[in-house]
């Protein structure tokens, strides 16, 4: 028969192999508690949603939701998206879950793989992990200040210094219009040198010209109108405290009047952690900002939030990148278990759990059979112990101990096996 044709991982889409998830574990376990001292709870939201929650809150007219979602209909005939990105679905589950009760700011964390059927690169995969955290229910300026200082402490934690904060305010609904005017008057006289797509985005979602990736329109952009200058004196008030907040703490930011976010539902305070020596196309590895709208828009009351997403799949590329030298958080084993004949390995899969209860890292081979090739297994390991389990022994009742390093080897009785290596362990 000919050989079965092999199958790969969807494109865009990786495995993680076991040697890698060392990097994704010391990212966690540095990131939770860091999070959790600040006051934000852990929580998980499915991985398809109603592809409705994404129309209506990421927006129509945005890449994600125009090219990038990937989306299917259930047999019962229901259209489901699976998550581009994980704001939407936390409010989601805070207005459904009647999270509104709880003292608020309601403070949660997440972290997971989305989706988004974009154009894979270095960095950029369609299946990509975020971890996101997100303050839902205070308006202040310090919310923002302290989601930054967060995001901050996370990746100097991990050793990755030289981001910049860049940031920028957007106004809200009552000064805003009024940047949208100016913005739209200044491109209309420039329509014919603009790219294709943003001749669309001029009707759909003008915001998005500003950091058009092309050329042409990155010259026209140099000139444009600026959100900061049509602030309205509370949007000015919120930015400025946001940004004292930030000297205060010594976190490095830069103004970006080009910052603006692709997604539809951000107000005033908008971030993104940029590589230092960034020529502009790298990118983000942590972005967010305040959306004081969203809530009302997916059905709950009139709230105020803001948060942040850092890509995990970046944020460990960059660990590798640097060479920061992650611990090794397996144990070393200290025992081997090896055995001989089939009442020996019957029996030495009992010790096995007696040896893992009492605390002892052993390791074992159950599906070897013969004893030289276990030997080797078991330098190979660097155990200080070898436990040699034959068809005599198991008939006696007794074990062999070897002394890896003496190369001694004596007969125990089987009921004491365990209280002799932890013994001779500690000697
Ligand atoms: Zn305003
Ligand atoms: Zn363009």
């Amino acid at each position: 028969m000919a050989k079965a044709k092999t199958i790969q991982a969807p494109k865009g889409m990786r495995d993680i192999l076991p040697e890698e998830q060392r990097y994704w574990r010391h990212v966690l376990k540095k990131a939770e508690p860091l999070l959790e001292f600040f006051g934000f709870e852990k929580m998980e939201t499915p991985i398809l949603e109603s592809t409705e929650l994404f129309t209506r809150s990421v927006g129509e007219g945005t890449d994600i939701v125009e090219k990038e979602m990937f989306t299917l209909r259930t047999k019962g005939g229901d259209s489901l998206t699976l998550r581009p990105e994980g704001t939407a679905p936390t409010v989601r589950a805070y207005i459904e879950n009647g999270m509104s009760v709880r003292p608020h700011p309601v403070k949660l964390y997440y972290a997971g793989p989305f989706f988004r059927h974009d154009q894979p690169q270095k960095g950029r995969y369609r299946q990509f992990y975020q971890l996101g955290a997100e303050t839902i229910g205070d308006g202040s300026d310090a919310v923002d200040a302290e989601l930054i200082f967060l995001g901050h402490k996370l990746l100097s934690g991990l050793g990755l210094g030289g981001y910049n904060v860049h940031i920028n305010s957007i106004g809200d609904s009552n000064c805003r219009p009024a940047y949208v005017k100016a913005l739209k008057d200044y491109y209309k006289n420039r329509i014919k040198k603009l790219c294709p797509s943003c001749k669309v985005r001029l009707k759909t979602n003008i915001l998005r010209m500003l950091d058009c990736k092309e050329e042409g329109c990155k010259e026209i952009a140099k000139d444009a109108p600026q959100t900061v200058d049509y602030l309205d004196d509370d949007c000015k008030r919120h930015f400025k405290h946001v940004l004292e907040f930030l000297d205060e703490a010594k976190v490095p930011y830069i103004l970006n009047p080009h910052l603006v976010r692709g997604l539809d539902y951000y107000t005033r305070t908008v971030f993104e952690f940029l590589p230092e020596e960034s020529a502009g196309a790298q990118s983000a590895v942590i972005s967010g900002g305040r959306y004081d709208k969203l809530i009302e828009m997916l059905g709950g009351s009139k709230t105020p939030a803001s948060g942040w997403a850092m890509g995990l799949d970046r944020v460990v590329e960059a660990l590798k990148d640097n060479n920061i030298s992650i611990p090794d958080s397996k144990p070393k084993p200290k025992v081997f278990l090896a055995q001989l004949g089939d009442a020996a390995k019957r029996k030495s899969l009992v010790l096995f759990e007696a040896l893992r209860r009492a605390g002892v890292e052993t390791k074992s081979s159950l599906g070897r059979d013969s004893i030289k090739s276990q030997l080797r297994i078991a330098h190979r390991l660097g155990v200080k112990f070898t436990l040699i389990m034959g068809q005599k022994e198991s008939l006696d009742g007794t074990i062999i101990l070897r002394d890896m390093d003496a190369s001694t080897q004596e007969t125990i009785p089987m009921e004491k096996i365990v209280d002799e290596v932890k013994k001779r362990l500690k000697a």
